[in-house]
Parts: structure tokens; sequence; C-alpha cells
């Protein structure tokens, strides 16, 4: 293992609820097969689970990185049994299941010198414990994390002497996860900030001013000071653009039903509580939006605003932000577009049901997360009609 191992404190108690799980990983997805694992298939002895193997797996038309996909059987894993145990794990061992299977919803990056461990947020088990943790999101050196892994991704990094703006990568995200849990400030004003921080890097970045971006991120670990306020679309009107994204969604959903049915009724929620459903009356959306919003979001931002600051800290570390774009701009419209999408649905989901309770934000972030973060085609999509 490379150097020490960083995460948040609860990916070392994270273990599948297999059984249990109101969501498993195995329903909707693409299961690929790596070329190992596909070896050792074809080595299996057991007859009943080498003739099921046999029928199952499909090596024609697998992704680029996988020798072969399992079959799914009405939208759930040809191996998952009706109690909602992996047949793989039971008959033939752990050593058996594939990496996919065996790594998910882990994921293992290498920065620089250290290691950085974290959970997805589509494993509902994953999303419980990061979102409902109300002592907050807290990295942490992990004395416990397994020693064999998959590397996700490689970031180079010349901490000690810096060449480019990247190498600032964990001083940035550090900056910004701050200013995520300034729990003196409210979460717009927080989030403005991040905004904030992210286009004065962004402007900093292009004219490769180093010793500029040494000062911004110095001035905000010192003394907490930040940049003066930028203009942006989607900070100044972000309301109006949260209205925008639900009407792209609207397109993106009468192209194809989306991945998820839990997701499926979240989206339904949304359009009915903002009046969405039979019209696309912006003008009635939004001052639907307007109501409920007090009523709903901000009601519950006061006792439960620890969610969404875990949400987006978690955000943060686990997509490198804001290596996640091409540019910093681009990491920037990315994660306004969660914040914007997030916000906009659970104005719709209290509307329409009339509250909005911790548990069903947290089961509407893990329905979410299972489209929008493991479908790049759809924030392919968001961006580029957002560009126009
Ligand atoms: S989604 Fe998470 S808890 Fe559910 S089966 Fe997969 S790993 Fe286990």
């Amino acid at each position: 293992m490379k150097g020490k191992v960083i995460g948040p404190s609860q990916v070392e108690d994270f273990k599948c609820i297999g059984a249990k799980c109101e969501d498993t990983c195995c329903a909707g997805w693409y299961i690929g097969i790596d070329e190992a694992t596909l070896k050792k298939y074809k080595k299996v002895k057991n007859p009943a689970m080498k003739k099921r193997l046999d029928k199952e797996l499909v090596t024609k038309n697998a992704s680029e990185e996988h020798a072969a996909k399992i079959k799914l059987k009405n939208n759930r894993c040809a191996f998952l049994s009706k109690e909602g145990w992996c047949d793989i794990y039971t008959n033939l061992g752990e050593n058996y299941l594939s990496e996919t299977c065996t790594l998910f919803p882990r994921t293992f990056n290498e920065i620089g010198e250290h290691m950085e461990y974290s959970i997805a947020l589509s494993c509902p088990e994953a999303a419980h414990m990061i979102l409902l943790n109300e002592a907050g999101f807290k990295l942490n050196t992990l004395e416990n994390a397994p020693n064999q892994y998959k590397i996700s991704a490689k970031i180079n990094l010349n901490e000690k002497k810096p060449q480019k703006w990247q190498d600032y990568l964990v001083a940035i995200r550090n900056v910004l996860i701050g200013l995520l849990q300034n729990k003196n400030k409210s979460f717009e004003t927080r989030f403005s900030d991040v905004e904030d921080f992210l286009l004065k890097l962004d402007l900093l970045a292009r004219k490769q001013s180093l010793k500029e971006i040494q000062a911004l991120i110095k001035a905000y670990e010192e003394t907490n000071k930040l940049p003066a306020a930028l203009k942006h679309p989607f900070k100044e009107k972000w309301q109006d653009k949260a209205l925008e994204l639900v009407l792209n969604l609207k397109a993106l959903r009468a192209e194809k039903k989306w991945p998820s049915t839990f997701y499926e009724a979240y989206y339904n929620d949304l359009l009915k509580g903002l009046g969405l459903e039979e019209s696309d009356d912006l003008k009635l959306a939004s001052t639907n939006m307007q109501k409920s919003k007090a009523q709903y979001l901000d009601e519950f931002m006061v006792k439960y605003g620890y969610i969404l600051e875990n949400y987006f800290s978690n955000y943060i570390f686990e997509r490198l932000v804001p290596l996640d774009g091409e540019t910093i701009l681009e990491s920037l419209v990315k994660i306004e577009i969660y914040k914007n999408l997030i916000c906009a649905h659970l104005i719709g989901i209290g509307n329409s049901n009339e509250v909005l309770q911790p548990e069903t934000v947290v089961s509407f972030i893990q329905a979410f997360s299972k489209v929008f973060d493991h479908n790049e085609i759809y924030m392919y999509k968001l961006l580029k009609l957002q560009k126009k």
C-alpha cells in the first residue's frame, strides 16, 4: 500500500447489508466481469453453477473494460436470489466475485503520496452512514483500510514544489470543505462562498498565476478571508436555473425511462410538487417553488442542514473537485447542476408529500446518485443543454 490512507471514518465500518438492502447494486445496472474472473468462471466445477454461468454470462457487446457482462432478469442481476443474496458468493465464495462486485461501493484513488478511500452514495447503506452523520463529514487517516484494491484514479502531485495549479489539489479541497462546513452561515451563503472561491481560482489558473493561487489559499487558511464575490449565472439566479434543469430532465425522460424505479417516483414528485406534470409553465413553477422553498426546504435545512453539508463535502472529496471537469469552471458548473437539481427535487418532493423528512431526503439522494453518478451520459447532456 502506498503512503497513508485518507477517508471519512465511516468507510472503515462499511459492510454490505445484503438481503436487507432496499435498492441493491445489482438492480438496473450493467454488471461487468473482468478477464481474470471470467477465466475462473470457465473453470468452475460445481455443475449447477457451471450451467448457470454458461447461460447468464454474455461475452458479446461487453464494454471495453470488461470481458463479459451478466444478464439482468427483471432488471436485477441473474445471480441475485429471491431473498436478495448473491448466488455466486453463496455457492462459490467471495474469491469468485468480479472486481466490480468486490469493490462496489468503494473507490480508491492514489493522490500524490497518499491513498484516498471513499464510498459511493448510490449504495443505500453508504448513503445512510455518510449523510446521517450529525457530527459532520471529517477526513481521517484510516488504520484499517483494506490493503488490496483496484485504483480508480492516479493523480501525480508535486506538493512540495508546485508547478501547476493542480498541485494544490489537497489544499483547495480542504478550503472548499471548510467553506461548506462554516456553521456561522446559512447553507446557501456557504455554497455561494464555494462558488466565489472556484470562480476566482479559475481566473488565476487561466492566468497561470501560481503565486496568487497560493496567496488565495493562504488568505483563507490563515484568516478565513474570501475573494470578493463574482458574478455567475447559476449563482445569481439559481432558482431559474434549477427550473430550466427540470425542463431538461423532462426532455431526457421523454427519450428514455430512468434506470431506477425509486428515482422515477421522486422525479414524479418533483414534477407534481412544482406543477410541471402536465405543462412546462415556468411562471407557475417559479411561484410554486418560491412558496414551497420556504415551507419545506428552508424549514428542513434549519434542523437537518448537516445532510446536504455532508453530501457536498463527500462530493468534493470523492470527485477530486475541481479536477472533475475539463476546466475549473466546468467543475463549478457540475456541482451547481447537482446543487440546483437536488434543491429543486427536495422542494418538489416536500410540496408533493406535504412533508420533508430526513429519511426521505437520504433515500432520494441515494436514488438520484444511482441515476446521475453512474450514467455519464446524463451529465454530459445536461452540461451541453446548459451551454446552449
Ligand atoms: S447497494 Fe450497498 S448495501 Fe446494497 S447490496 Fe450493494 S453494496 Fe450491499
